[in-house]
């Protein structure tokens, strides 16, 4: 069980490559942890309505 605490420590934070803490991991702070967030949610939604457009315009034609 203790495997996991040394995985999470042990990666860099996705945002700022810096090292991760163990009360942010895998990031390095709270604040990269809310821009990840922020950029994950953006980006799916983004994703979805573009796909949704895309399939609707290729059934049109
Ligand atoms: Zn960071």
């Amino acid at each position: 069980m203790t495997e996991q605490s040394i995985i999470g420590v042990g990666k860099p934070c996705p945002i700022c490559k810096k090292p991760s803490t163990i009360e942010s991991r895998p990031f390095c702070s709270k604040r990269c942890k809310d821009i990840d967030l922020g950029r994950w949610f953006n980006g799916h939604y983004a994703i979805e309505t573009d796909e949704d457009v895309n399939a609707n315009d290729n059934m049109e034609m």
